[in-house]
């Protein structure tokens, strides 16, 4: 049986092919993770050893097709073994710094109740080769990526011992080498396994889908909140922040007459202190089938300026790949076998 290749470290894929020289395999590392994906192409390797790469190793994933909106913003349909789909986006921003938003599960089941993705249900997680081939394809069709943030499809810490390995790879030397603070996994906050990344890392910055700090809205909206409390959900912050030094990200998605009431900006005002956030405010982007309103641009504006009022360091997600369903929480793949 072949071996998918993407999330092998070089000593790995040495020792999976038993090459004579292990430098052989630092250097199909270096060829895959720079998105060469035809092992044909890999020409600083002989032609015998390119040809048992061909019978050993394979890419499992596939790129059924590529939209592109007119902000730039790419989104990839990637078809899975199982003929599960997938997407993953790539975002530039206007100094031309990448940013990768990688999928870790087909659907989700975490059940949010603005989020498209959370519609599907959970279809199952990913193997940490069909995190990294994301990327992989990514990097083979637009170049080099800056950053990596795991806010596509599904619940990171749903997935954390495949997670860990596909930022592994991400993080080598030999291959992207992207350092840990330009990796961000976001989470809906699944507390115990937050206590595992701070214990065991990988070190990234965490992004915590707050949405609210009121307690009752927020277990309307984020079921998660019904097992897992803000209090607790804090203290698992604070233990991170502790840890590694490294600022929380707090994702408000702004829902229009919802979550952008007083109450909501005093009990987010409350929930912050002592910890070291940044608050990014994100416009709820539609998604069919789903009721709520968007915020207008001044509303928007307004809850940042309260925030900015009361010292808290802000930023507002820019709203990029709405044209092509790109956006957050607009990954949503219509497949046959969950309809
Ligand atoms: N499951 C993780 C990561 C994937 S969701 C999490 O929930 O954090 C990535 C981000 O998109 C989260 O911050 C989530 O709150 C946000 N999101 C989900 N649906 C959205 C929508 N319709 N509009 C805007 N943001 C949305
Ligand atoms: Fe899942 Fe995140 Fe969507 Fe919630 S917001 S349903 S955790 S993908």
């Amino acid at each position: 049986m072949k071996i998918p290749v993407a999330s092998l470290l070089p000593d790995e894929i040495s020792g999976s092919l038993s090459l004579r020289h292990k430098y052989q395999g630092t250097q199909i590392f270096k060829w895959v993770q720079s998105g060469t994906l035809e092992f044909q192409n890999m020409t600083n390797l002989s032609k015998e050893l390119r040809r048992t790469l061909y019978e050993k190793l394979y890419i499992s994933s596939g790129l059924e097709n590529t939209l592109t909106g007119s902000d730039g913003t790419v989104k990839l349909k990637i078809k899975l073994e199982d003929a599960s789909f997938i997407e993953a986006v790539l975002l530039t921003d206007r100094n031309g710094r990448k940013t990768a938003c990688l999928s870790v599960q087909a659907g989700c089941g975490m059940g949010c109740a603005f989020c498209r993705t959370g519609k599907m249900g959970l279809k199952r997680n990913l193997k940490s080769y069909e995190i990294v081939e994301q990327m992989l394809l990514l990097v083979s069709g637009y170049g080099r990526i800056t950053n990596i943030v795991f806010m596509g499809m599904g619940e990171p810490l749903e997935n954390l011992e495949n997670l860990r390995r596909a930022v592994e790879i991400f993080h080598h030397p030999g291959g992207c080498g992207i350092s840990f603070r330009k990796i961000t996994v976001s989470t809906c906050g699944i507390v115990p396994k937050m206590y595992d990344m701070a214990e065991n890392g990988p070190h990234t910055r965490i992004a915590l889908s707050l949405i609210t700090a009121d307690p009752v809205l927020r277990s309307m909206l984020v079921p998660a909140n019904r097992r897992y409390p803000l209090k607790e959900t804090k203290d698992a912050l604070l233990y991170y922040q502790k840890k590694t030094g490294k600022r929380i990200t707090l994702e408000i998605v702004l829902l229009k007459g919802v979550n952008d009431r007083a109450e909501d900006m005093e009990s987010l005002l409350k929930f912050i202190p002592p910890l070291k956030v940044v608050v990014n405010i994100i416009p709820w982007n539609p998604a069919e089938d789903i009721h709520f309103k968007e915020p207008s641009p001044s509303e928007v504006l307004r809850f940042k300026n309260r925030l900015v009022k009361a010292g808290v360091a802000v930023t507002e997600r820019y709203r990029r790949g709405r044209g092509i369903n790109g956006a957050c929480g607009q990954l949503c793949v219509i497949d046959p076998a969950l309809k």
